[in-house]
């Protein structure tokens, strides 16, 4: 039994699955959200609403709590640093402030002698220009990018449009012919122990994910190396909690990280059904500081995302007994937006 509560930023999905793996902790849960309908308050043991520049709401937040995660990395570092001088943030806010930012995020990941692909930061017409050996390329905003936001795919010099004004910074990174994409999970505790899922490989369309699956179809080497990398990311950032590193594998087997999410991640949604402890647990029990036990596979499983208004037709599915479908319960259905999953256990 233990007495903590845990206040999480965010109410989406995310939001949701961590406040159920936190009551199976018997963890109390206080979400706090600027989206008044946020599925996760349905799940919290309280609902704070609120903008997250609001400090009367973010005190009250914090003075009912005993720590901080969030669901998103997208949060204004300076607010998880002023909730971090009296409750401690989880993971830190100094890490985010490096993730939440391309350029920092992959010169962090190229320094370690990880290799990314090859990317440029941009604040002009001209800067496209001098790296044109870079197209055709992804421009994307150097910061708040999410599920393909905020990217454009420039083939040529004549793809920059000659009213752009490059108001945002932007990386630009060359395109790479995927041959598949594949993901790592890893959480680290508070004593440097890391606990890591083996790879799943990931399809995404449209830039949003659509299906993951483990095992994924890759050689021991890289399967060896999509871990190693993810391990030595975590230690470098002294990182506490689930993180997850996102890696694109090109035609001549290279492993290049894409990026890292200082968060659970929608590909490990089958670790729900799929292992002994979840992303969201082993998440909830590195930043509540619980004991751990070594992760098992249960089951090769694979997941699928339903997106916008394929949720109508999953609503009056029955399902197998291997079949685990979660509804997010979003009162609104928009277009591409994640609705729910749905992970099939496999043999
Ligand atoms: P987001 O922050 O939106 O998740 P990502 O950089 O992960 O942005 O891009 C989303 C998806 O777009 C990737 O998972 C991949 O499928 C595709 N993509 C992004 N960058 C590249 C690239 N340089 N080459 C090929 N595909 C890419
Ligand atoms: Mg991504």
């Amino acid at each position: 039994m233990s007495d903590i509560t845990l206040g999480i930023i965010g109410s989406g999905q995310l939001g949701s699955l961590l406040c159920q793996a936190a009551k199976k902790l018997k963890v109390k849960t206080i979400v706090i959200s600027d989206d008044e309908q946020g599925p996760a308050q349905d799940y919290a043991d309280e609902f704070i609403f609120s903008k997250y520049d609001n400090k009367d709401k973010i005190e009250e937040f914090v003075g009912k709590v005993d720590i901080v995660t969030y669901e998103f990395e997208n949060i204004p570092v300076e607010i998880l640093n002023q909730i971090n001088k009296e409750k401690k943030v989880l993971p830190k806010p100094d890490i985010n402030k490096v993730i939440q930012n391309r350029k920092l995020e992959k010169t962090f990941v190229n320094d370690l002698g990880i290799k990314t692909t090859d990317w440029a930061f941009i604040k002009s017409a001209d800067d496209v220009k001098e790296n044109q050996e870079l197209l055709p390329g992804i421009l994307k905003t150097n910061t708040l990018g999410y599920d393909g936001h905020g990217q454009f795919v420039l083939n040529s010099l004549a793809d920059v449009k000659k009213d752009w004004c490059f108001t945002a910074d932007y990386i630009l990174e060359k395109k790479i012919n995927l041959k598949k994409e594949i993901s790592v999970v890893i959480a680290r505790f508070s004593n440097g122990e890391t606990y890591t899922y083996e790879p799943i490989e990931n399809v995404h369309k449209d830039q949003i994910l659509k299906h993951s699956k483990i095992p994924a179809d890759i050689s021991p080497k890289i399967f060896q190396k999509a871990q190693s990398n993810a391990k030595l990311i975590a230690e470098k950032l002294g990182y506490i909690g689930v993180m997850c590193v996102e890696y694109f594998i090109d035609q001549n087997d290279n492993l290049l990280t894409n990026e890292i999410a200082p968060r659970v991640h929608n590909s490990g949604h089958l670790t729900i059904n799929a292992f002994n402890i979840s992303q969201f647990e082993a998440h909830i029990r590195a930043v509540c500081d619980l004991k751990m036990k070594p992760l098992k596979k249960i089951s090769n499983a694979e997941m699928n995302n339903v997106l916008g208004d394929e949720i109508e037709k999953f609503k009056n599915r029955s399902f197998k007994d291997n079949e685990f479908f979660y509804d997010y319960k979003k009162k609104e259905i928009k277009d591409k937006r994640k609705m729910g999953h749905l992970t099939i256990l496999k043999s």
